[in-house]
């Protein structure tokens, strides 16, 4: 079994408290790796080296940043059978899926890696003699704080933005599932990447995690997790007045109205609450259905989903607090008059939770308005179209939106009226790496993915240079 060591300054190092914990196989007691129980004098050492790498990356030449960022893609490609079987063995899911997470963190590094001019700045025109301009500066060390339901893959989408305008990065895995980005501080750094600018320092959120933010060399924060924390980290951020993305949680509404081709929405409405075991922030949870089209939707929905194969389609539940959470949801169910059509138990001795469908739901019911993180979806019926998109914008959440319809424009006209950051027509989903991505609401704040991240890893600074004669003035 691997002893992992935290990654600061280009090579393991071990922590100043000399404990490690122990990460196991979801739902059994089988080890998988150790990994070093952080303090906050870890997470200080590793704020110090981002801070003393920072300038000597910024100031590197973006498209020789560019290539380190494709030697990282071609290391994480390189090696990712075996970063697939680690992901798969701490988080329960298929190895399957762990391969197309794992791939999708090396395209975030590609992609970015052909963006490093991008976030260039702008010519702004003073008039006659001046000449303006802006220019997009990274902000130096980026704290990145990621959850544990697709590791690498968010771990990636932080990092290599971060790392392509020229900061420096100190990340915080969750504790559940740090193995992999730990691997990727050694492949970074194997790929060229200089000694400091990608430190891992592993260990519980309140400790290292928190360390990380107060850090007042830490000028910018990507944190993806929970409400709970999120709250906090944005808190501290206030305080320090430094900018922070937030990507927290959801209870997306998946829109069918009965022009929709079915056959494709049922596949769609599928997929869209049992990928991952439905431990995806972004999973559409609210199946919103005309009420012409509900019962036979449902049904048809119901005979698709008895063919999914737990265990094999989808995995286990990742921790057993999130095991629990959503078995105690199934009572929250029962007890608020919500019929079970499917599902509604796990299966076998580990985490493995059925996928589960509730009709008679109406939005005030808890099962409807919180993230149960699990295979679970509530079904609403809606009138009409304005109907539709109050029902999805009565949440205290606003991530993401699927919408099936045969009319153009009802498509663009419920896309503009949703409160979230990104919507899918007709398809479940696309875009996953070059398509802007965050939320609107308790979903958080700040966007990652696309182009547009560079914004949120980057501060514009104005220039006006006097180059003639005249004089200032409106
Ligand atoms: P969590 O908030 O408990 O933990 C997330 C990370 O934050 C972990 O690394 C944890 O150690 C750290 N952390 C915890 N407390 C902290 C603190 N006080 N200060 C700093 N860091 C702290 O969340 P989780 O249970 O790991 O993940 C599940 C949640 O993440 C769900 O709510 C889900 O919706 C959300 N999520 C959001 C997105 C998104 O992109 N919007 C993606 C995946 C998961």
């Amino acid at each position: 079994m691997t002893r992992y060591e935290h990654w600061i300054n280009g090579k393991p190092t071990p922590s100043s408290g000399g404990e490690w914990l122990t990460s196991t196989r979801p739902g059994t007691d089988e080890a998988v790796c150790e990994i070093p129980l952080g303090t906050r004098e870890d997470a200080d050492q590793a704020v110090a080296v981002a801070n003393a790498a920072f300038a000597g990356w910024a100031a590197e030449k973006p498209i020789r940043r560019g290539r380190v960022l494709m030697k990282i893609a071609a290391g994480l490609r390189r090696e990712r059978q075996r970063l697939a079987e680690l992901e798969a063995a701490e988080t329960g899911k298929p190895l399957r899926q762990a391969d197309v997470e794992i791939r999708g963190a090396a395209a975030f590094f590609e992609f970015y890696a052909g963006l490093v001019n991008v976030p260039s700045g702008e010519i702004i025109d003073l008039g006659d003699g001046y000449h303006g301009y802006t220019r997009h500066e990274p902000f130096g060390v980026v704290g990145v704080i990621t959850p544990w339901n697709v590791p690498l893959n968010q771990a990636a989408r932080a990092v290599a933005p971060a790392l392509a305008v020229g900061n420096a990065v100190v990340c915080k895995p969750s504790e559940f599932t740090s193995s992999t980005t730990l691997e990727l501080g050694r492949i970074a750094a194997e790929a060229g990447l200089p000694p400091g600018v990608l430190n891992v320092v592993t260990g519980m959120g309140d400790v290292v995690g928190s360390a990380i933010v107060e850090h007042p060399h830490v000028r910018k924060v990507a944190f993806t997790g929970s409400v709970r924390a999120g709250r906090i980290v944005g808190r501290t951020a206030a305080e320090k007045i430094i900018p922070v993305t937030l990507e927290l949680g959801g209870k997306s509404p998946n829109i069918v109205f009965a022009d929709a081709d079915l056959d494709a929405a049922v596949a769609g409405a599928a997929r869209a609450f049992v990928g991952n075991a439905g431990q995806v922030c972004s999973n559409g949870t609210r199946l919103l259905l005309a009420r012409e089209i509900h019962d036979a939707f449902v049904a048809r929905l119901v005979e698709r989903v008895r063919t999914v194969k737990p265990g094999e389609d989808y995995g286990s539940q990742t921790t057993k607090d999130q095991f629990e959470k959503v078995l105690s949801y199934f009572d929250v169910a029962r007890e608020e008059g919500a019929t079970l059509v499917t599902g509604g138990r796990s299966i076998g001795d580990g985490w493995l939770i059925e996928p589960t469908i509730y009709t008679g739901v109406t939005n005030e019911m808890r099962i409807a308005r919180e993230e149960i993180f699990g295979p679970v979806l509530v079904v609403i019926p809606f009138d009409d179209e304005d109907d539709a998109v109050a029902k999805a914008n009565d949440s205290d959440y606003g991530l993401a939106a699927g919408l099936w319809t045969a009319d153009l424009g009802r498509a663009h006209r419920v896309a503009a009226a949703l409160q979230v950051g990104q919507v899918y027509v007709n398809e479940w989903t696309a875009g996953l790496i070059e398509g802007p991505f965050g939320g609107h609401k308790n979903s958080g704040h700040g966007r990652e993915k696309g182009v547009e991240a560079l914004r949120h890893y980057t501060h514009a600074k104005f220039v006006s240079v006097r180059i003639g004669k005249s004089a200032s003035g409106g």
